[in-house]
């Protein structure tokens, strides 16, 4: 529970509400369940943009015109450090 030391709750509330709607604006949903789909999830979109998710589908019998992976918020910001120095070779004893 949150605890509030302003004088205005209802601003607290309404912040908030702001900020789980913004949340919940970039998230895909499933047009079958009306579910978010959980990251790793596939989701499978049909003519005319229908997305469903992987438990919906088995309810159709047309195939998707494509399926795409769920990824996490830090999809693509994330900085994958590689070691690009020259290979050490082996000193001869
Ligand atoms: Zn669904």
């Amino acid at each position: 529970m949150l605890r509030s030391s302003t004088k205005s709750p209802d601003l607290e509330r309404q912040l908030l509400r702001r900020s789980v709607m913004a949340l919940a604006a970039g998230r895909d949903r499933c047009d079958g369940c009306h579910r978010t789909p959980l990251i790793g999830e596939r989701v499978h979109v049909y003519d005319g943009g229908r997305t469903l998710c992987e438990l919906c589908r088995r309810e159709r019998r047309e195939q998707p015109v494509s399926s795409q992976l769920v990824h996490g918020g830090e999809h693509g910001n994330t900085v994958r450090i590689t070691d690009q120095r020259p290979l050490r070779r082996p000193r001869a004893a």
